[in-house]
């Protein structure tokens, strides 16, 4: 259960918390855009309106990869809106247009509307047309409304949007930091006791937080193999299968929390580490192998594919490219009893792992997970009121209600560093 952080040789930056620590912290905006139903005036058959609300934040305004909306044939005044159950206090709003060159262009104007009751009211505000980025529009004072309607006149071509953001006000009743009342004072604690634990709390940048972030809403794996045991096409499945599983957990814990841009934060295996190729008993290319590369006594993947020893991200000597890339390494050790976790991944024992691949939680994993997203060890001490949760170890199977609020305790500290 022990927590590592391990970094290359960066000079440590030291941080005066208090800096960065407002004494009664702000309420975080929220983007409630995922929570509301889209609809529009017109969708091409092979698009999907659902693009505009499905938290992705597009590589571009000719985005190849994620789904989009847009109007193609269609032209003139083009709607796309999003519909809450309930009105929503929006204080500013952004929209980020497709744009493919062709036949999908920026508009020649947009403007937002809000639902007055019985008829759609436009939004005074400075409207920007920019590709590549999100267009935001502020508002000079909250507008309160259950439809938020963007309204595009088209231009050269027809029109479409790849995303849109909604913003609101941190409220206590709201998605923003509202953990229950009795959780507070611990969280405090245990915010302050990491702080004076871990010097360059702010400066590190290899969180697992720091990896979904940069993958805009993924994590790749590596799996070393430090077992003398062969594996099967089927068993590399169900290790994947239950590593995405319990990842999930985690990952369920954010979604619709606080500015969270995700829904759902894919898990993909991209490698598998082992001392003899033969002990991998499939044929097929869908993972890279790496063979006997041994640090640390145990098999690795290329550490040019490592997030770890690249953590600027850029992967130039991957043999793949970046797409092969692995945040993490899921660390099977045959005869390893107990945990370890940090920003490298999660080690635990190997017959442990395959003994658990049907468990719902498992419980040495989702620990060791929680180190990779900072969260720390509770050996000498216990927080006020709490007695038993997944990161003490030993008290608690599987990620209680104060596991999630440490959790998302350092999705509100480390928030503003990826400008959400
Ligand atoms: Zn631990």
């Amino acid at each position: 259960m022990k927590k590592r952080m391990r970094r290359l040789a960066i000079l440590p930056i030291l941080l005066i918390c208090g800096f960065l620590l407002p004494a009664r912290p702000a309420l975080a905006d929220t983007n409630v855009a995922m929570t509301a139903t889209p609809m529009a005036s017109y969708t091409s058959p092979w698009e999907s309106v659902a693009a505009i609300n499905d938290g992705i934040d597009p590589p571009s305004s000719n985005d190849t990869v994620n789904r989009r909306w847009g109007t193609w044939p269609n032209t003139g005044s083009q709607w796309a809106e999003l519909t809450w159950s309930a009105a929503q206090p929006l204080t500013s709003a952004e929209v980020y247009f497709f744009d493919d060159g062709g036949g999908v262009r920026v508009p020649a104007s947009w403007k937002l509307q809000r639902w007055t009751g019985s008829a759609y009211a436009d939004i005074p505000g400075t409207y920007p047309i920019n590709v590549n980025a999100y267009n935001r529009v502020t508002f000079a004072s909250a507008v309160s409304t259950t439809r938020l309607r963007v309204v595009l006149q088209s231009g050269q071509a027809s029109v479409g949007l790849l995303e849109v953001r909604a913003w609101t006000a941190g409220s206590p009743g709201g998605t923003g930091w509202n953990p229950p009342g009795n959780l507070v004072t611990p969280l405090n604690e245990v915010w302050q006791h990491q702080e004076s634990t871990y010097p360059n709390l702010y400066g590190f940048r290899n969180y697992g937080w720091d990896q979904v972030m940069a993958n805009r809403g993924s994590i790749n794996y590596c799996v070393r193999w430090d077992s003398s045991a062969s594996v099967t096409a089927a068993q590399r499945d169900q290790i994947h299968a239950t590593l995405a599983r319990q990842f999930k957990k985690w990952m369920d814990v954010m979604v619709g929390h606080n500015g969270w841009p995700y829904s759902s934060v894919p898990v993909k295996v991209v490698g598998w580490a082992v001392r003899d190729r033969a002990q991998l008993q499939w044929s097929d290319t869908s993972v890279d192998i790496y063979v006997n590369d041994i640090r640390e006594n145990a098999p690795q993947c290329a550490e040019a594919c490592g997030r770890f020893f690249n953590q600027s991200g850029n992967y130039p000597n991957c043999p793949g490219g970046a797409s092969h890339h692995y945040d993490m390494s899921l660390w099977l050790t045959a005869g390893f009893g107990g945990g370890a976790g940090g920003d490298w991944g999660q080690r635990i024992g190997s017959e442990y792992y395959l003994s658990n691949l049907n468990a719902d939680n498992v419980h040495i994993l989702l620990h060791e997970m929680g180190h990779s997203f900072g969260l720390d060890d509770f050996y000498d001490w216990t927080p006020t009121g709490v007695c038993c949760f997944l990161m003490k170890a030993g008290s608690a199977s599987s990620i209680t209600e104060f596991d999630a609020w440490m959790f998302r305790d350092w999705w509100r500290h480390l928030k503003s560093r990826y400008g959400v």
